[in-house]
């Protein structure tokens, strides 16, 4: 077993200083004070760890990891012309090998930054979950679908596909997802479609939803709203992860309160697309659990769940001009639990025993964090994704002080590299 001793151990609802944790395998066998760990063995490898606070692993409850090879190639520009005119043109002349690459950049970039467990929808899957296979983390995955490309059902038919290749694979390590891209995408025959095989693959449902003002304005216009959507297709059925969630409709948030639903905020997304501000403290305070997303590295440029968890807190405070709104406590917890949560994933999230040994050692001694009066505060509102140590993902030490452990990281980065290149048909700086 491995043992780390000595830190402080912080959830969203305690703080345990000089703390043992012990990890059993891919499982948590202790989590607490010193007086009442279990005795160590002599085979045991001990860590000692002080000065450092421990946190669950972060869940990135909305990605697209591929889009990191398109880190940059189109900012500052709206949502539907980035789609139309930038991204989904792209995407068309991207090959099963350039989202491999794209995905593996990301999650070097994902894993240093402490995330253990991403939500990623886009295409060519298989490829996507070999990349979160040989980084050691853990991932749900989706095969995007839009409606108006699949008069064939052929994507469709590869989500299904991928549910029963990789349901469950790498000893649980991957759990798969039907994920209708949005609304605005995917009209109302071919939702109540891929609502009936989500229900007889038992599959949780993955989709964009209410991203924007204009899509929960034409939805009105249609009659409906972005969570009558889902109980109108019968996507609802099912456990849903509904991304963004910026303009929910008049009356929608007692109807997402009522589902088995989690929202994924994406505070820098939505921000730096210009979509405007999710109402958390309105969702949270009716009882939906609300994790903490990036989106794809090409709207949010970064995959860092420090600079989200400020940017969730700084919207929240600013837009009901109240600093109590969101507490860096509610936001370490979306960024961890609460993202476990909406993801429907059992078992994580959390420093308790029994729960998935999916962990990160933060130190909080430099000169950029200190002094330390409240952890709580150092972590959320003044760490950044470079004060993280080591992370632990399924209790192996994936990374440690800058060196990823498990993959190649020069390897990754030459291999990016390439396909960025060739994508843009020209050398890159
Ligand atoms: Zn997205």
């Amino acid at each position: 077993m491995i043992r780390l001793e000595g830190a402080t151990l912080l959830t969203p609802d305690e703080r345990i200083d000089h703390a043992v944790l012990v990890l059993d395998g891919e499982r948590i066998a202790y989590a607490g004070p010193a007086q009442g760990a279990p005795s160590a063995a002599p085979e045991d490898e001990i860590e000692h760890v002080p000065g450092r606070v421990i946190i669950p692993g972060f869940v990135n409850a909305h990605t697209h990891l591929a889009m990191q090879i398109l880190r940059g190639v189109a900012d500052d520009v709206p949502l539907m012309p980035w789609l139309e005119e930038h991204v989904w043109p792209i995407e068309a002349r991207m090959t099963p090998e350039d989202i491999l690459q794209g995905t593996r950049l990301a999650l070097l970039e994902a894993v240093a930054a402490g995330v253990t467990c991403v939500n990623d929808m886009y295409g060519s899957m298989d490829r996507v979950a070999e990349a979160i296979g040989e980084s050691g983390i853990r991932g749900m995955i989706t095969q995007g679908l839009i409606g108006a490309q699949d008069a064939e059902r052929e994507s469709l038919r590869r989500g299904v596909a991928l549910h029963e290749r990789w349901q469950g694979a790498l000893g649980g390590r991957i759990q798969v997802a039907l994920g209708p891209h949005a609304p605005y995408t995917c009209p109302p025959d071919y939702l109540r479609e891929v609502a009936d095989y989500a229900a007889a693959l038992s599959a949780p449902v993955h989709i964009h939803l209410a991203e924007t003002r204009g899509e929960t304005e034409e939805l009105a216009r249609q009659g409906t709203s972005p969570a009558r959507v889902l109980t109108q297709s019968g996507l609802s059925r099912q456990h849903v992860i509904a991304a963004h969630m910026v303009f929910p409709g008049d009356g929608d948030i007692g109807i997402l309160a009522s589902l088995s639903l989690g929202v994924a905020h994406c505070p820098v997304s939505n921000l730096k697309l210009g979509c405007g501000f999710a109402p958390t403290r309105r969702l949270r305070d009716a009882g939906v659990p609300v994790g903490i997303g990036s989106d794809g590295a090409a709207s949010a440029n970064l995959l860092d769940p420090f600079l989200s968890m400020k940017a969730a807190a700084w919207i929240a405070k600013g837009v009901a001009q109240d600093a109590a709104a969101l507490t860096a406590r509610d936001v370490l917890r979306m960024a961890t639990r609460e993202g476990a949560i909406a993801l429907g994933w059992p078992r994580l999230g959390a420093l308790e025993r029994g729960y998935l040994a999916d962990l990160v050692v933060v130190d909080l001694r430099g000169y950029r964090l200190q002094p330390v009066f409240d952890p709580y505060s150092a972590l959320v509102y003044t760490a950044t994704s470079r004060d993280v140590e080591r992370v632990y993902a399924s209790g192996r030490l994936i990374y440690r002080e800058g060196h990823h452990l498990v993959v190649d990281a020069q390897d990754v980065l030459a291999s990016a590299r390439q396909a960025a290149e060739r994508i843009a048909g020209q050398q890159l700086l």
